[in-house]
């Protein structure tokens, strides 16, 4: 496959710092939430509120961190060659935090990821900051599943690849349409997770639950 995640890039991916309009500051981003806090109807002078846009800058910094790491460079720097293991390595329940692109709110769930190395594996923790870096951006869930596959196909090459993620979403549970304890679960399969009846198989039964809901998936062929 062609991967992807420079050519065929998912409409709002960035991988690094490129092509970025330059940061407005930090004063700026505290003046803008300051007039959000005035637009909702409270006193931003107010005690309990005064420190507040600085708050929310420095919390919209952890957020969204994931803009300046670049996964590829991570990955690429701490694969380790082995010849020997060619069976498939799981990590199912990886936490996921991120924030929907289209109301700023968090999406919470985890992320399975599987794959059938060939020659290189990574450390279970790469594999989870991989997921990090992806999810500290603003994302939908289905861009941030495809670029968690992509990401870990381009560098570690592997004979296939599944990620799965299922996420609520609160801007679907406490507002608009108010949906507590929905979940949405995408997956992208490449290579032999996606050819291979077979292999899918045994990575879904690896990760258990939610399995009929999974095999029921879309699953977004290249
Ligand atoms: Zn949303």
């Amino acid at each position: 496959m062609s991967s992807t995640i420079i050519g065929g890039r998912p409409k709002g991916a960035v991988l690094n710092n490129s092509n970025r309009r330059p940061r407005p500051s930090q004063a700026e981003a505290e003046t803008a939430v300051r007039t959000l806090i005035e637009w909702a109807g409270d006193d931003p002078d107010r005690e309990g509120l005064v420190d507040t846009p600085n708050r929310v800058v420095r919390a919209y910094k952890e957020f969204f961190a994931g803009y300046y790491e670049d996964p590829v460079a991570m990955l690429a720097t701490t694969f380790e060659e082995t010849a020997h293991y060619d069976e498939m390595i799981v990590m199912r329940d990886i936490r996921l935090e991120s924030h929907c692109e289209h109301h700023m709110v968090p999406i919470l769930g985890k992320a399975h990821i599987g794959y059938l190395p060939s020659g290189r594996v990574v450390g279970i923790s790469k594999l989870a900051r991989v997921v990090e870096v992806f999810a500290k951006r603003m994302q939908i869930q289905e861009t941030l599943t495809a670029q968690i596959a992509d990401t870990i196909h381009q560098v570690l090459k592997p004979r296939g690849i599944g990620v799965i993620i299922e996420a609520a979403h609160q801007c679907m549970t406490t507002r608009g349409v108010r949906k507590p304890g929905v979940s949405m679960v995408t997956s992208r399969m490449l290579g032999l997770f996606r050819d291979d009846p077979t292999t899918r198989q045994e990575f879904l039964s690896n990760i258990g639950s939610p399995r009929n809901s999974i095999e029921n998936a879309h699953f977004n062929p290249k």
